[in-house]
């Protein structure tokens, strides 16, 4: 959903954003909900231009078919992705692997659009060709989650704001892992 070919034949790398919800436990939030509200056509370091979304009647549609009476808003996600020239010219640029999906702070960045005590989920897209093979399967990698799904390898990471605004990296966690390498193998 990520990537698409425009009208003038060129790949389109769009980024998505949308809502978290589930239940908040302790320090716990359980995100069992994740409904995506828009699309960005055009981002770059520092903004991002909503496009006509393609997908909106499919997604109003999906909104009006899901029970959110037990979850509650927890924050919002929204993606990183990248194409294959944009990790190119990052890594020989001298940038780390934490590039692709560390939230960008200060006010103009990720972390000054969140609001207070909410979460955000970051997934950074790459195509699977940009990865170590030895990333593809599944798994907690420190505070992160990442894997591949058929040419995409997505990282997931997870940000904080508390009630006096202070922004921090969480530790993203999933039970879902074990499952999702199983579907896959079944897949391919
Ligand atoms: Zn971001």
């Amino acid at each position: 959903m990520f990537q698409y070919t425009n009208s003038e034949g060129s790949q389109i790398c769009a980024e998505c954003l949308g809502s978290v919800w589930g239940n908040k436990d302790g320090d716990i939030f359980r995100a069992s909900l994740a409904t995506t509200t828009q699309i960005i056509e055009k981002r770059d370091m520092s903004s991002v231009e909503a496009g006509r979304s393609p997908f909106e009647q499919l997604l109003h549609n999906a909104w009006a078919t899901l029970d959110v009476s037990d979850a509650n808003y927890l924050g919002a996600y929204h993606s990183h992705p990248w194409t294959q020239q944009e990790v190119n010219n990052a890594l020989s640029a001298g940038e780390t692997e934490d590039f692709f999906w560390q939230a960008s702070d200060g006010p103009d960045g990720d972390e000054g659009s969140m609001p207070d005590n909410c979460i955000e989920i970051i997934l950074s897209l790459r195509p699977a060709s940009t990865v170590n093979p030895d990333q593809y399967v599944w798994q907690q990698r420190g505070d992160l989650i990442s894997g591949r799904i058929d040419i995409v390898h997505i990282t997931f990471s997870g940000w904080f704001k508390n009630d006096n605004g202070q922004f921090s990296q969480i530790a993203v966690r999933g039970g879902f892992l074990d499952e999702v390498n199983d579907k896959i193998r079944n897949i391919e």
